[in-house]
C-alpha cells in the first residue's frame, strides 16, 4: 500500500513537471519568430513539370494503344497523337 502511494506521487509529480515544461516551451516558441528556409535542390525544382510531361506521355501512349485497337474512332480523340495526324486509319480487329 505504501508503494502505491509513492508511485502515485511520482506520477503526479511527473505529470505536473510535464505540464510546466509544456507551458514553458509553448511560451518560448510563441516569443520567437521561427523561420526555416528550405532550399530545394536543383533537380527537384522541375519535378512538377517533369511529372506533368511524364503523365502526358503515358496518356498519349494509352491513347495510341486505343487508336490501334480501334477503341475510339479515328480523328475524334483530342489527346491521341494519331488522331492529330490526318488520314491515319485505325486498325480494326474483329474479336
Ligand atoms: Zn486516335
Amino acid at each position: 500500500m505504501k508503494h502505491l502511494k509513492i508511485i502515485g506521487y511520482m506520477i503526479l509529480i511527473l505529470s505536473l513537471a510535464n505540464f510546466v515544461f509544456s507551458g514553458y516551451m509553448y511560451n518560448e516558441l510563441n516569443k520567437k519568430n521561427v523561420q526555416v528556409d528550405i532550399v530545394l535542390p536543383e533537380n527537384l525544382r522541375s519535378l512538377a513539370e517533369d511529372s506533368k510531361r511524364r503523365e502526358s506521355v503515358i496518356i498519349q501512349a494509352i491513347m495510341v494503344m486505343h487508336h490501334t485497337a480501334g477503341i475510339h474512332p479515328p480523328g475524334q480523340e483530342p489527346l491521341c497523337p494519331f488522331c492529330q495526324q490526318n488520314n491515319l486509319k485505325t486498325v480494326r480487329r474483329d474479336y
